[in-house]
């Protein structure tokens, strides 16, 4: 692993333009207590040092995870492919199981609360069944009392395609699966807000991934958490700065953007993957808004550098947001906009803004990596730094 070099020191200058967007959202630093007491190239060759001796200490720790099979369901499916397929219905009979079959060629509707997810609310991506397109987040989901799993959003708007549909004297619109055109059900104008729409889709036709850990936090039965996901270099670094902040609940680090299923650290590493190193957050938007969560991410690291952090070079080390639903990213875009406009920074801010699709829990040995780790040089000499600054910027949003 590379130094992690420590983002330049902020300047007054910065603080002010940052204050004028997130007003009330952080307090004004003691600059001169932020300043280092030592040069910048002492702290360099310090860091240098403690992490050569740390990188022999991370090769020795690290462990060989088991790479799981490709989730190779038939020959058409695919997380990754999401080229139109052309496929006949006498080439699909061979490859799915009856039941898939009538639903999905047939047009055939299973029973009321009959299906695996009509009252399945865990965190984590519905993909179609037939094909491995993503159709629907979890966070799109909601409670309906009609027996069939209910969306009231897309994860895309070309996701799905659509149809008119006059059988058996009802005029409804039937919604296909926009990769291979699989029947998965019809929308209706009855949903919630902000679409109004209610996609009442067959749990047959759907596979759920779910998303490592974080699930079953009932965010989507009781909206008392939600989850935010963001890359800025190094996850240890950035697990634990918005660790320090009340209403975050859980910071887990994993990888997320890229295109291989169960990535390990090492494949991460090589920039092949395409995933970013990620934090996802699990928040209390009661207690720590949405809003503020950006402020001190975009605190956390330097955004104005494109696929790197200091020396560590790569698009795993990224910055990104991955935004779970429309709301978050107008926030993400509006600030991103603003912070450009102000020049808050002394470069223009590359922060990628992206939709999430999956996120893939690190290895154990990374989660809470400071806090086991404190001894470690690293951890003294690249994170502690930057955590005594971040407490000092949010100190009216620490935990107490
Ligand atoms: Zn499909």
């Amino acid at each position: 692993m590379n130094t992690r070099k420590n983002h330049a020191y902020l300047m007054a200058d910065y603080f002010r333009s940052y204050i004028k967007i997130f007003p009330h959202k952080i307090s004004q630093p003691n600059f001169k207590s932020i300043l280092p007491r030592l040069t910048m190239n002492k702290i360099q060759i310090i860091v240098t040092v403690f992490s050569i001796i740390f990188m022999s200490c991370t090769e020795a720790q690290q462990k060989e995870v088991p790479t799981f099979m490709n989730n190779q369901k038939n020959k058409y499916y695919s997380t990754t492919d999401s080229n139109k397929l052309k496929v006949s219905n006498e080439e699909w009979k061979k490859q799915l199981d009856p039941l898939t079959y009538s639903i999905a060629r047939e047009k055939g509707t299973e029973y009321a609360f009959s299906g695996n997810y009509w009252n399945h609310f865990e965190t984590g991506l519905y993909r179609c069944k037939a094909c491995g397109q993503a159709l629907f987040r979890s966070n799109g989901k909601f409670e309906s009392s009609c027996g069939w799993p209910s969306f009231f959003e897309p994860i895309a708007p070309g996701t799905l395609s659509y149809a008119e549909d006059h059988t058996h004297g009802m005029h409804r619109t039937e919604v296909k699966c926009g990769r291979c055109d699989a029947h998965l059900g019809h929308v209706f104008d009855d949903g919630p807000a902000p679409t109004y729409k209610r996609y009442c889709i067959n749990s047959v036709i759907l596979d759920f991934e779910g998303e490592n850990e974080v699930s079953k936090t009932s965010a989507a039965k009781t909206n008392s958490t939600d989850t935010a996901t963001f890359g800025a270099g190094c996850f240890w670094c950035v697990e634990a700065q918005l660790l320090q902040l009340n209403g975050v609940l859980k910071v887990i680090s994993g990888y997320s953007g890229g295109h291989v299923k169960n990535p390990s650290y090492k494949e991460v590493c090589t920039g092949a993957t395409g995933h970013a190193e990620v934090v996802q957050v699990v928040y209390d938007p009661s207690i720590l808004s949405y809003d503020e969560l950006l402020a001190a991410f975009w605190q956390t690291h330097d955004p104005t550098q494109l696929n790197r952090q200091g020396n560590d070079v790569g698009t795993q080390y990224r910055s990104v947001i991955f935004f779970h639903n429309s709301e978050q990213q107008d926030i993400a875009e509006k600030y991103k906009a603003q912070l450009n406009k102000e020049e808050v920074f002394h470069a223009p801010v590359v922060t990628e803004i992206s939709a999430f699709e999956t996120f893939y829990k690190a290895e154990d040995y990374h989660q809470d990596y400071y806090n086991n780790n404190a001894s470690q040089g690293y951890c003294q000499f690249v994170i502690a730094p930057k955590l005594e600054k971040f407490k000092k910027v949010f100190k009216d949003k620490l935990k107490k």
